[in-house]
């Protein structure tokens, strides 16, 4: 049995974690943490029914007291490398969906998975479709030299660009792609590796991207649209059995997907 604790498990994306590890056969979850609805049952806040496991608010007692094999984080940019952090001192390889980390702190967390001798896994996206979208960009990104990217997602996403935004930037810098020219100008959206990013924030989204190609005469238009949270779950489940032991970090789904 491979022992999860969810952070984060009030949140949306931690509703539907606790949801996906009560049905899978060999995952068992041991913890809930969040900052509210603390004292409640995990499994009813997350629709399932009461599955005996109640949020906490104190992680560090809650890894020391039902030693883990693996932390899945869905909560906030600003307290995830806290969050990492704890659990990698207390030997507990961290499976990482939030969004907002820096190339600094990845950087950090490498460092400590040396020093710990702990690993980490994060996925900017879990999701198969997108991260699809993310490689096929690449290769389109080979013959049209030109390229902006839209993302659109809910209003109460904390953090912008998106990090699948970031992730596909940084992915299609690193073959041919041109950096758009002029930074800076918030009606041309934000910059990251030179190229131009948008971000939409409305009600009735959920998680959507484009990624808009132009060349000469035409335009190659890709998208991938995420109308619910379940498409990420397989990509969790994966994660997680793949996590148990790792002593290195890996950033990237298509990591462990092979793509
Ligand atoms: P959400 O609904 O706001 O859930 C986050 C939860 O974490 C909230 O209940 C929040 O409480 C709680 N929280 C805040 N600080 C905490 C702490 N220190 N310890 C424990 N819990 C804490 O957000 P969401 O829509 O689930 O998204 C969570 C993250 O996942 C975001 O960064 C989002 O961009 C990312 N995401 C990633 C993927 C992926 O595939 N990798 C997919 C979707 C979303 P409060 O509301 O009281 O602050």
């Amino acid at each position: 049995m491979i022992k999860v604790l969810v952070c984060g498990a009030s949140g949306r994306m931690g509703r539907e974690v606790v949801k996906a590890v009560a049905r899978e056969e060999g995952l068992t979850l041991v913890g809930a943490v969040d900052i509210r609805d603390i004292g409640k049952d995990a499994g009813e806040l997350a629709g399932i029914g009461s599955i005996g496991v109640v949020i906490e608010d104190d992680l560090e007692e809650v890894l020391k007291r039902a030693s883990p094999d693996v932390m899945v984080d869905f909560t906030t940019p600003a307290s995830v490398k806290n969050n990492i952090r704890k659990a990698m001192e207390n030997r507990v390889v961290p499976v990482v969906g939030t969004t907002g980390l820096k190339n600094e702190d990845i950087e950090d967390i490498k460092r400590w998975a040396e020093e710990l001798g702990v690993g980490a896994f994060i996925a900017p996206n879990f999701s198969l479709g997108a991260n699809l979208m993310m490689q096929v960009a690449k290769q389109i990104g080979k013959y049209f030299k030109a390229v902006e990217i839209i993302e659109l997602h809910h209003d109460k996403k904390l953090d912008a660009p998106s990090g699948t935004a970031i992730r596909t930037a940084q992915l299609l810098s690193e073959g041919e792609v041109m950096p758009s020219l002029e930074e800076g100008q918030p009606s041309r959206g934000d910059t990251r590796w030179g190229i131009r990013i948008h971000s939409v924030r409305l009600p009735g989204l959920v998680a959507h991207q484009e990624i808009i190609f132009g060349g000469q005469g035409e335009t190659l238009t890709i998208r991938h649209d995420a109308p619910s949270r379940e498409c990420y779950m397989p990509g969790v489940i994966t994660a997680i059995r793949k996590a148990v032991g790792l002593k290195e970090v890996i950033v990237g789904l298509d990591k462990l997907l092979g793509l």
